[in-house]
């Protein structure tokens, strides 16, 4: 049966270009093939639980009051059935993502936060907050946003939080985290150490009951307390553009979690999910369906 997800996070405009190469500081380059798509890993993350992982999805975030940026955003959103009357109009403008795409399908990303300093949660949000059986964050609104929506859950209900982009994470967002989800930069970062994966999701495990590292094309790793750390391969696919393939892989993981599948076959799922978001271009519009994702699962 499908669970109920609500997403905590950011909605950007990504504006993505091709580039030969990434520039060095102070050097210009022409890229080319300009596009303006709806992203932001707060709003990847809900398409992917609604679109990917066919949960019933609120979205609390922030776009512009009034900016075609903010409309592009709810409209995307809207048709991947994800519920946004929780969305604030802010008076900042839209989030907006610069993202450079080489060929190879690595990105380097540079964000301008606007309407998502401002997600807050109010009185009315925190309600449904209650009844979700899966809230999912990342880091690209303010920690007491993130903290304040771990704190609404309701009694059996899991935080997940995608501790993305890195950033150190304080002690009261960390003690309120059921599953973690990172990918090796993050999972330094959050462990404040070096280490192979492995060890980097052990440490982690120290600090939350559950770990997930992910490894782009190796897949990801699991570590549970009191389970074997078990590995996950995700497919053999020819990347293109692996923007918002963390985020695909966030969004199932979630609905997945929120249907009440175990932690391991969610983790696979998500690795699919991620796989197929990297073969194709843009963000949320590269998200599979879950009939897609039926399709390979098994
Ligand atoms: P992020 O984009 O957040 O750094 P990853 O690169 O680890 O995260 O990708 C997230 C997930 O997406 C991976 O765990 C994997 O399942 C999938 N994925 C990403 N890149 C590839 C790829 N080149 N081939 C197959 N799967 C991929």
């Amino acid at each position: 049966m499908a669970g109920s997800v609500v997403v905590v996070g950011s909605a950007n405009v990504d504006l993505v270009v091709d580039v030969p190469r990434h520039p060095r500081g102070g050097e210009t380059i022409l890229g080319e093939n300009l596009r303006r798509t709806p992203g932001g890993k707060g709003a990847n993350q809900a398409v992917a639980a609604a679109r990917g992982g066919g949960a019933d999805v609120t979205f609390v975030g922030a776009v512009g009051r009034d900016d075609d940026d903010g409309e592009l955003l709810l409209a995307s959103l809207r048709q991947a059935g994800v519920r946004t009357d929780p969305v604030s109009l802010s008076e900042l403008a839209t989030g907006t993502a610069l993202i450079a795409v080489t060929a190879d399908g690595e990105n380097t990303i540079i964000v301008a936060p606007g309407a998502n300093s401002e997600v807050t949660i109010e009185d009315g949000t925190a309600g449904r907050l209650g009844e979700a059986d899966v809230i999912l964050a990342q880091l690209e609104i303010p920690l007491e946003t993130v903290s304040s929506a771990a704190r609404a859950r309701r009694e059996g209900a899991t935080f997940v939080l995608n501790a993305a982009p890195s950033r150190p994470l304080p002690a009261d967002v960390l003690e309120e985290v059921d599953v973690l989800v990172v990918n090796e930069p993050e999972a330094r970062e959050v462990a404040g150490r070096e280490g192979s994966p492995d060890e980097l999701a052990a440490a982690l495990n120290e600090l939350v009951p559950a770990v997930v590292v992910t490894l782009g094309a190796d897949g990801a790793v699991v570590a549970r307390r009191r389970a074997d750390r078990t590995h996950v391969p995700a497919p053999k696919v020819r990347a293109v553009d692996t923007t918002g393939a963390g985020d695909a892989f966030c969004g199932v993981l979630a609905a997945a979690l929120a249907a009440g599948t175990d932690l391991a076959d969610a983790v696979h799922r998500a690795c699919l999910a991620g796989a197929l978001t990297a073969t194709r271009s843009g963000a949320q519009t590269a998200v599979p369906s879950a009939e897609e994702l039926d399709g390979y699962h098994r």
